[in-house]
């Protein structure tokens, strides 16, 4: 058991309003609030405090608050356990103008609770990495005591419903699944352009009505595939309540004065509920289910959930009196103690677990494929099956109570014959007569009728008497009562068997014998004449009766033929959906087959690359190596060029002197020839000579 969590939210005080100035939490007026850390007591200007208005709360903010401090202390620590498997709540509660639609929306510079919890839940569902999310959310009023669905125009009246599975739930209301803040922020939008906004004295954007912003959050482990598993199932509700003032501070009348009664009436069973849960003994009735508003936060009001009230309130002094009603709410508010358990529930109720298998299935197979949007892909999805869902449930529930509105209207319609046939057996005695009060289906012998008078003229067991009839009757009244079919009196002829005629005839015996024969008679016509009457108007009842259980049969007609037919789009849709699974079934298997072969090919390269891998390390062994063998041989290379460089060197310089020494020697030579041929000459000269 845990208490719920309570808090008081004074708005800064308002510049345009008669006492301006602040002190403390309030106006500087003759009396003002005074807060003291978790304590607001109402203090006379000489600072005295007023007896009994002295109030203590888990937590008290002062007009400089902001949204986010009093999201930290009241709502972040329950979204964490909202996601985490408990049914959570918070409400804003107090006067119009005091700043319930600020805490519960705020502004876009500090955003109120709704916006911040919604990117809360994302938050931290991307944190739970071991769990799989499917999280849904609805958006309502409650207007006028009627139930209005916020996300679709078409949701107007809706009805409370209490089933086993889902326990109290609002039939027909649209659900959106949804997997980003962004998306649940513009449903939101979307609501709150079709909230109901009136005018009063008080407040020209006064909100009448009071809204529920829903997220059903259902979660289970990652790798839980098992049909066996348990879901995990959590509400989170954020609701602003209409204005709680007394009415004639608004001025309102005619439609607002209307819409100020139902708001009051919710909110005055709202306080009853909250008083008799603050009672520590002899609770007794909890009276959840004299108003919707309490009905649809019944788990939440001493349930299975965590609850979290702001209490707004305005600090000028015009005010007091319901600033001091708030706080008395929020004071009995804190008594109140909830029990709240991680709703874990095996049974087919959660969707997660209907969709998962089929889905999980569905997204593993796409991972693979890189297709583009394929989150969308599975969100539609989702969304098209649960619509389906809702709307078989919708159209069921319909059936069901136009099934039980026909046998209703039925049983009433034999009440009314069986309540003729008294009547008519009590004043004709023809069975003839009563066969024509009859509905045509009952009706046994068309308008056959009639008897012979003067066979039973003495039998007092037969009525009516021939006698009496002809002392009473005369052929206008038979014609009436005979439908306009001329009988031959002479031929009348009593049905036997009705016994009651005796009474008649007691009856009629009753009148006093005194009474002249005349009178008796007009007296009688006029009976006769006003029982005609009734008999036409009851006859008249059962013919609408009958029209309206025949329209109410057609209607039946239709609407089974509108389940038929839904029944029969349903199928389609999921014989569509098979198909359009089917057909991602077969890309799906072609695109493994596609990733079986890349993996194949890759690993092949793999290999191929592993052996070019080692082959370069050997190849860049033998280059190094080479290397280093090259890195040798261009040092015997330098050395030998250092040493032919120097061998040329001397070999030029001994060319050089090789060819002056060649010079010299051919020099020579060319001495050696000029003289040898000059011998030659000198010893032919010498020839001669000697010759000569
Ligand atoms: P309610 O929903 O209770 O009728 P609203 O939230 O509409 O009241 O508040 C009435 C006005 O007071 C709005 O203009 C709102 O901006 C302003 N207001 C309320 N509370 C605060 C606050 N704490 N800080 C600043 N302005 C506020
Ligand atoms: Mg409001």
């Amino acid at each position: 058991m845990e208490k719920i969590s309570v808090a008081v939210r004074f708005r800064p005080p308002n510049p345009e309003a008669a006492d301006p100035s602040p002190a403390g939490a309030g106006g500087g007026g003759y009396r003002e609030w005074r807060i003291d850390n978790t304590r607001v007591s109402l203090l006379h200007r000489a600072a005295s405090p007023v007896p009994g208005a002295s109030f203590a709360f888990d937590h008290v903010f002062d007009g400089a608050a902001t949204n986010e401090r009093i999201y930290g202390a009241l709502v972040r620590e329950l979204i964490g356990a909202v996601v985490g498997g408990f049914n959570g709540t918070a409400f804003a509660y107090g006067q119009t103008s005091s700043g319930k639609t600020f805490t519960m929306n705020g502004s876009d510079a500090d955003p109120g609770i709704i916006p911040r919890a919604v990117r809360d839940v994302f938050d931290t569902v991307r944190q739970a990495d071991d769990r799989e999310f499917l999280i849904r959310v609805s958006y309502m009023e409650i207007y006028n005591e009627e139930i209005n669905d916020l996300l679709t125009i078409e949701g107007q009246k809706l009805r409370i419903h209490e089933s086993l599975e889902r326990g109290v739930y609002v039939a027909g209301l649209r659900e959106e699944i949804v997997n980003s803040a962004e998306q649940v922020l513009e449903l939101l939008q979307l609501g709150e352009a079709n909230r109901h906004f009136g005018e009063t004295n008080m407040n020209v954007r006064s909100s009448r009505s009071h809204t529920i912003f829903r997220m059903v959050i259902e979660s289970s482990g990652k790798d839980q595939t098992d049909s066996g598993d348990a879901i995990r199932v959590s509400v989170l509700n954020l609701v602003d309540l209409a204005g709680s003032e007394r009415i004639m501070k608004t001025g309102a009348e005619g439609v607002r004065l209307n819409e100020g009664k139902y708001i009051n009436k919710s909110l005055m069973i709202l306080g009853n509920v909250i008083n008799k849960l603050s009672e520590t003994e002899n609770k007794g009735h909890i009276p959840y289910r004299d108003s919707k508003l309490t009905r649809i936060l019944q788990p939440a009001l001493g349930g299975n959930a965590k609850t979290s009230i702001i209490c707004t309130a305005a600090p000028e002094e015009i005010h007091i009196e319901e600033t001091r009603g708030t706080l008395q709410f929020a004071s009995r508010a804190k008594c109140v103690s909830n029990c709240a358990q991680v709703n874990e529930i095996l049974t087919d109720a959660a969707l997660l677990k209907r969709q998962k298998l089929e889905i999980e299935e569905l997204r593993k197979k796409l991972q693979g494929s890189h297709s583009e949007g394929l989150e969308q892909v599975v969100l539609k999805l989702r969304n098209d099956m649960h619509k389906s869902e809702l709307e078989r449930d919708r159209l069921a529930m319909e059936l069901e109570e136009e099934k039980k509105l026909r046998v209703t209207l039925e049983q009433h319609l034999t009440e009314q014959q069986k309540k003729l046939e008294a009547i008519s057996s009590d004043h004709f005695t023809d069975s003839i007569q009563l066969d024509a009060l009859k509905t045509p289906d009952s009706k046994s012998v068309p308008d056959g009728f009639v008897a012979c008078r003067s066979r039973y003229s003495n039998d007092v067991e037969f009525s009516p008497l021939p006698e009496n009839l002809d002392n009473i009757a005369h052929e206008d009244l038979w014609t009436r009562l005979n439908k306009g079919c001329v009988t031959d009196l002479d031929m009348l002829e009593m049905t036997p068997g009705l016994k009651r005629e005796a009474s008649f005839i007691q009856d009629t015996s009753a009148v006093p014998l005194e009474e002249p024969t005349d009178t008796r008679c007009h007296r009688l016509e006029k009976e006769c004449i006003s029982d005609w009457q009734q008999l036409e108007e009851s006859k008249a009842r059962c013919a609408n009766l009958e029209k309206e259980r025949d329209v109410l049969r057609d209607q039946n007609l239709s609407l089974q033929q509108e389940l038929s037919e839904s029944k029969r789009e349903a199928d389609s849709l999921v014989a569509e959906k098979q198909a359009q699974l089917d057909d991602l079934r077969v890309k799906c298997v072609a695109f493994e087959k596609d990733l079986y072969t890349a993996r194949q090919e890759a690993h092949r390269l793999a290999t191929e690359k592993q052996e070019l891998a080692g082959e370069l390390g050997t190849e860049r062994q033998k280059l190094d190596e080479l290397k280093q063998d090259i890195r040798v041989i261009s040092r015997g290379f330098l050395q030998r060029e250092g040493q032919l460089t120097s061998l040329y060197t001397k070999s030029k310089a001994i060319l050089e002197n090789c060819k002056t020494s060649q010079i010299m020697i051919m020099s020579l030579c060319v001495g050696y020839i000029c003289a040898g041929s000059l011998v030659k000459k000198f010893s032919g000269i010498s020839l001669a000579i000697s010759f000569l």
